[in-house]
């Protein structure tokens, strides 16, 4: 399983795109993307020229850092003349939202698209095996209901938090994973509905997993404190934790 942060950033970051996160499958190459930002469509077709590459798109919450791409994601496909249908996964609503966010940007224009789209429903509980992957997720504790999600293909696994403290049973979903990519809004301590990097050492003491990677980074943290973040990270030990830059790649 190969992994491209697409962004790290937070919602009005002026230096990172969206925290978006693309996952391929080493042989099958079954592409999804993890949460479509706003300004997420610009940094994936600057990556990826074909329209028929991408399998589906997972969609965490309804904030529009993590949704508010997804009308450009499907009209610039639609133009590239995309046949093959497109899987839009995420909890409850996913249909609703999506189709709503479409239709406020481009009005009518759903039923124009060269391609169908497919709506999946993934709740806690769940055990999907769709578009090469196996798909989990768990709610974290954020403004917006938020689930984090893991993927397992080609006995990889992985972990994305979206937005959100974590919780329980987020912390359950991630353990056992080769790569959780969890958000640190904060440097220190707690904040009602994100994770900070300190939180995020703690959870890698509390889990089993092998890599952690730092995304979403409030914008004045990541400005002011990424050197002393990663020699906070370098010294933890047991568990390689860093912070990727837009456009880094990570295989599992
Ligand atoms: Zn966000
Ligand atoms: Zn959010």
């Amino acid at each position: 399983m190969k992994v491209k942060f697409l962004g790290v950033g937070e919602a009005c970051d002026p230096e990172y795109h969206n925290t978006s996160i693309l996952v391929e499958t080493t042989t099958g190459h079954d592409q999804i993307m993890l949460d479509c930002g706003f300004t997420v469509p610009h940094s994936y077709f600057s990556l990826v020229p074909d329209a028929d590459e991408l399998n589906g798109l997972w969609i965490s919450h309804f904030h529009g850092d993590h949704f508010f791409g997804t009308p450009l994601l499907l009209l610039r496909l639609h133009e590239m003349g995309r046949k093959k249908s497109f899987l839009i996964l995420g909890q409850k609503k996913i249909s609703e939202k999506i189709t709503d966010v479409m239709e406020m940007a481009y009005p009518g224009f759903v039923e124009k698209l060269s391609f169908s789209i497919e709506f999946l429903e993934v709740e806690p509980g769940d055990a999907i095996e769709t578009a090469g992957f196996r798909w989990r997720s768990a709610e974290s504790e954020h403004s917006a209901r938020n689930l984090a999600v893991r993927l397992e293909a080609e006995g990889k696994s992985l972990f994305y938090s979206g937005d959100g403290r974590m919780t329980d049973a987020t912390r359950a979903l991630a353990n056992g994973c080769d790569l959780a990519i969890h958000e640190a809004f904060c440097l220190q301590g707690d904040m009602s509905g994100h994770g900070s990097v300190e939180r995020c050492i703690d959870f890698s003491e509390k889990i089993s997993v092998s890599h952690i990677a730092l995304v979403h980074l409030g914008r004045e943290n990541r400005a002011e404190n990424a050197k002393t973040i990663r020699e906070m990270i370098s010294k933890v030990p047991g568990v390689h934790l860093f912070l990727p830059e837009s456009g880094d790649e990570f295989q599992l």
